[in-house]
Formats: C-alpha cells, structure tokens, sequence
C-alpha cells in the first residue's frame, strides 16, 4: 500500500505557540497551572501536558486565587478576562495571535458604526470569545440560509469577519449571499484569514487527486480537522476523521492502493506516525510526501514568558 502524508499537515503556529506556553509557564512557575478550556482541541496534548503538572479547567471559578492561570488559543471573552482580574488570577493568554487580529478587526468594524457578522460555527470556543469582546450585538450566520434570515435592512452599513479555522472556501458562498443581500458590506482582506487553515485545506485538496482513501488525524471536536474531512468527502473519497492508530477500521483501507493521510492544526506528528504504524501492522507501506508549502511562520511568546534577552559580552 502506499501512504502519500500531506504537507502541509498538523500543528500550525498558533497550536505550537500556546503548548509552548502551557510548558514554560510550568517550568518557570511550577505545577499545577491552571488552563481554562482544552488549550487546544487534541486530547493527547491535553494528557501529556495533564502529566507535567497542568490542570484544565472549564470555569474559572475552579481556579484557586492568584494561581497561574492560562487561556486558551482560541480566546476568551472580555468578561473572563474581567473576572480573571477580580479574582486576582495571575493570567497568561495563549490566544493565537491570529485570533486576536480577527478581535481587532471586529472592534474597529463595530467602532466604524457598522452592524458586525461573525462567520462560524455556534457553541465553538473561539466563536463564543469573539463574541464575548465585541460590545454590542453580534449575529452569527453559519449558512447562506442564515443571511436571507438577517433581520437588518439592506441598506445598512454591515461588516463581517469568520471563525479562523474556516477558509476563504468555506465562506465564500456565505459572503456572496451578504455582497447579494447589503448595499455597503465589508470584511478583511483575504490574506488576512488563517495560514494554516488555508494552507492544510489546499493541500488536502491536491492530497485527493492522488489517493482512494483519506485518513485525517485530528480531534472530534476540532473544527478545522472536520473541515479537513470534509473536503475529503466532498472530493468522492472515503473519508475518516481518526484520534490515533487505535482508531484504524482494516475495513476502511482494504483494497486501497493509495492511503493519503492528514492532520489537523491541532493534532502533534507523533500521531501521524502512529496512524502509519496501524496501516504497517496490515501489510507493507510505502510511505512518501507530497509536494506542498512548507511553512516557516512562528509567534511570540508573551514578554513573560520569552527568554531573557541575551546579555552583552563585556571587556
Ligand atoms: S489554526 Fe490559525 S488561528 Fe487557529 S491557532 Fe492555528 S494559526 Fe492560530
């Protein structure tokens, strides 16, 4: 069997970004530090950073006084941050940095006396924390269906900006329904969407001209691991959304000549690896990359958290 990996594939540098947190904020602080919410939607990074000493919480209310306390990537509303202080928490925010530039963008929108649509998906993380630092009403639309719905005249001035982890394909129909339905709509740029998003969308869309089945290595409840399935499953291939080797059905792959395999922003390479280790223990692989955009993007870490700079040699 061959097995193609997708590139790119897995962790983006949000996801390396707010690990990285989590583990220096142990390191410097000591165990426990306290993380509200998954801080990112993989369970085995959750275990692994449970193991050294982190504690995951849902409601910061479970947070002793002044503990360490970290925010997730996907971000959090102003009235957590808010309650954060009063509590006196001592708070590291792990937002990605991408999030808070779609924060940014909206507040500008909504301080330009423009009504504000969000694209994305209701309950999620990151949809609930944007909403939650825009100060005024914010309407969700997560279908074309949804914006015929919009009770809001058309000639009203009215701007939109989407959840990260959905792509400029996975909203362009949504935002032609606004140019169809507003006389003065405006959103972001295009560059300015996800990286990561955009770029393990496309690749997974080349990975599928070449394969008959397509293993996406993520979490259920990761959002953009689920878009990643579904473009496979849009493109006529079988399509599985799989935690780990574990997860592997033989049914799934037999027959299969070619097995391409994916991974989510928030999945860590070890379980690609352990995905190939499950198809191996049903015959032999023949395992290659497909030619794709390597990415080279990293983010700051917060001040406190950086290393210190690099002192001076003297005389
Ligand atoms: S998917 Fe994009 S927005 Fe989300 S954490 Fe990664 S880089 Fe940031």
């Amino acid at each position: 069997m061959r097995v193609i990996l997708a590139q790119p594939r897995g962790f983006c540098a949000g996801v390396v970004r707010a690990i990285e947190i989590v583990e220096r904020a142990l390191k410097t602080f000591g165990p426990p530090v306290y993380v509200r919410h998954e801080i990112v939607h993989n369970r085995h990074v959750v275990e692994s950073l449970k193991a050294k000493g982190a504690r995951f919480v849902e409601d910061l209310s479970e947070v002793p006084a002044r503990a360490v306390t970290i925010f997730s990537a996907h971000g959090v509303a102003r009235a957590v941050e808010e309650e954060a202080k009063r509590r006196g928490l001592n708070v590291i925010d792990a937002t990605c940095p991408l999030v808070s530039k779609v924060h940014n963008q909206a507040n500008r929108y909504v301080r330009d006396a423009r009504q504000l649509i969000l694209i994305g998906h209701a309950g999620h993380p990151e949809v609930e924390g944007t909403k939650g630092r825009i100060p005024v009403p914010v309407h969700l639309v997560q279908t074309e269906e949804d914006v015929e719905k919009l009770d809001i005249s058309p000639d009203t001035p009215v701007a939109y900006v989407t959840q990260t982890t959905l792509s400029v394909d996975d909203t362009r129909g949504i935002i032609a329904a606004l140019e169809a339905k507003f006389t003065d709509v405006i959103g972001p740029d295009t560059r300015d969407i996800c990286y990561a998003t955009q770029n393990r969308q496309s690749a997974v869309r080349d990975l599928c001209k070449l394969v008959d089945v397509l293993l996406v290595v993520g979490a259920s409840n990761s959002s953009n691991s689920n878009r990643l399935k579904e473009i496979g499953a849009d493109s006529g291939i079988p399509s599985y959304l799989i935690a780990d080797g574990t997860e592997l059905k033989p049914e799934w792959v037999r027959g299969a000549k070619v097995v391409g395999i994916t991974a989510g922003a928030s999945a860590p390479e070890t379980l690609v690896e352990n995905v190939i280790d499950a198809l191996a223990a049903l015959g032999p692989v023949d395992i290659s990359t497909m030619a794709g955009r390597i990415e080279d993007i990293e983010f700051k870490l917060p001040p406190s958290l950086a290393d210190p700079a690099p002192k001076l040699a003297t005389a």
